[in-house]
């Protein structure tokens, strides 16, 4: 579809690295960040790439590569999703690696920043592919993960069902581990709240802006960019506070309806035909003309790179910008945003609830001990609502952005543990 290559041409002109080094410069004079404390924190502890070699159904022998990141552990063990995608590469990862460090200490948990990632489309693999293609990849890189070393979970193209692998094929070398891996299905020691997490973080930090900004949840209009995990979930959300969720996309399309989407019956028919693609009731509009729907709030949540310059985020007629998914705008973009009035709500904020409720599951696996899913839900809650007040109070005291914010709070941290640690 037209919207998909389009952003495949985007996510290559500024790479997400280029982003992430953009951003701590704009950042480090505000908080007086000596040169040698920056360069120390953004670039990685440790980069590996593996080959993952894989024996598909009809006997080839296919090739994929595969890569782990471990941006920063000063903090605490490393900590990051597993992302299966055709674009997905070293430099990809290493800046969605660092947005992790600066997602853990702005959330103020005990972790740092790690992320993974194979060049692979996980659609065109069969159930057993894809689980020998996670065993092998698991079992190239398990030398550096561990439960207080680094812990993966789920993001774009990886799952509950993913990370079971993920736990057996560590388990296999080392023993029972729960630990070792988040995201995992309820039944092997997954957290109750986990699948949910991040979309309901999205919302709830959306509601928190909201309020700050004045804007009524309730009775207001969302776009959402994307209808996986993040997605859905925050269309649900949105649609349980209030919200008339107009528009969604997903990789083969986009709808449109003016009344406000049946999320429930959406849903039904993405678990039936696969897409959003058709669903009645609704018009088909353009991927990109997406982006451009007035609205109350635009919920980008699929991949990153999708509002590059000034001229694309012009276009944007949304009060409010909620980022689910990571890095989907570059500096200009927030620039031009900015300008007109627009409020962004940053990735390290937005999409902090995965991260938050890994943390709890990891918490509980150490315990071997359950969480009642209210009880997560509502330590979740506390958890970005401390982060929300922090970032909105950095952003009125130096009339900065959330953006600028939410940057200067996690690198400060950053610098904070490094520093104690003292000379390396
Ligand atoms: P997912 O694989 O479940 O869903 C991705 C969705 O994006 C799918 O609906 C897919 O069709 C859609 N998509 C892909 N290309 C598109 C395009 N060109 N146009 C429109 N839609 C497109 O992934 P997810 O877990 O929902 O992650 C989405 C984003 O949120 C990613 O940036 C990820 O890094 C971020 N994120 C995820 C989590 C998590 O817990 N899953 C946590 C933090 C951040």
């Amino acid at each position: 579809m037209g919207s998909s290559s389009v952003l495949e041409e985007r996510v290559q002109s500024v790479t997400p690295w280029d982003v992430v080094t953009e951003r701590f410069d704009e950042v480090a004079p505000l908080i007086s960040l000596p040169d040698s404390l920056k360069k120390s924190l953004l670039v990685p502890y440790r980069e590996v790439s593996v080959e993952v070699p894989v024996t598909m159904d009809d006997g080839r022998l296919e090739v994929y590569m595969g890569f782990r990141v471990q941006h920063n552990g000063a903090r605490g063990p490393m900590k990051g999703g597993i992302r299966y995608h055709q674009s997905a590469d070293r430099k990809e990862v290493r800046a969605l690696a660092a947005l992790m460090s600066l997602k853990t200490a702005l959330v103020d948990i005990p972790f740092g920043g790690a992320k993974g990632g194979v060049t692979v489309d996980p659609t065109q693999l069969s159930h057993r592919e894809l689980e020998r293609l996670t065993r092998r990849f698991v079992s190239r890189i398990s030398i550096v993960l561990g439960p207080y070393r680094d812990i993966p979970a789920p993001d774009v193209g990886t799952n509950p069902g993913i990370m079971a692998w993920v736990l057996d094929e560590y388990g296999r070398k080392n023993g029972y581990t729960p630990a070792v891996v988040t995201g995992k299905p309820v039944s092997l020691g997954g957290s109750l709240g986990r699948v949910e997490a991040t979309g309901r973080g999205t919302v709830h930090v959306l509601r928190e802006a909201a309020q700050a900004a004045g804007i009524e949840v309730r009775g207001s209009t969302s776009v959402i960019q994307g209808f996986g995990n993040v997605g859905y979930h925050a269309a649900k959300f949105l649609d349980e506070y209030g919200s008339k969720v107009i528009a969604v996309s997903d990789v083969a399309g986009a709808i449109h309806c003016e009344d406000g989407l049946d999320i429930h019956a959406l849903s039904q028919h993405v678990k039936t035909t696969g897409s959003v693609v058709g669903f009645s009731g609704a018009d088909a509009i353009d991927g990109d003309t997406l982006l451009h729907v007035p609205c109350d709030f635009l919920v980008p949540a699929a991949l990153g790179g999708v509002v590059q310059g000034k001229e694309a985020a012009s276009k944007i007629q949304a009060k409010m910008v909620v980022e689910g998914a990571n890095d989907p705008l570059d500096p200009d973009a927030d620039a031009a945003l900015a300008e007109a009035g627009t409020i962004v709500v940053p990735d390290i904020l937005a999409n902090a609830g995965g991260v938050v409720v890994s943390y709890l599951e990891w918490s509980q696996n150490l315990q071997q001990f359950r969480w009642a899913a209210d009880q997560v839900n509502t330590e979740l809650g506390k958890v970005l609502s401390r982060a929300f007040d922090d970032v909105h109070a950095f952003a009125q005291e130096h009339s900065v952005g959330y953006r600028k914010a939410a940057y200067a709070i996690a690198i400060q941290r950053l610098a904070q543990a490094e520093t104690q640690r003292g000379a390396q």
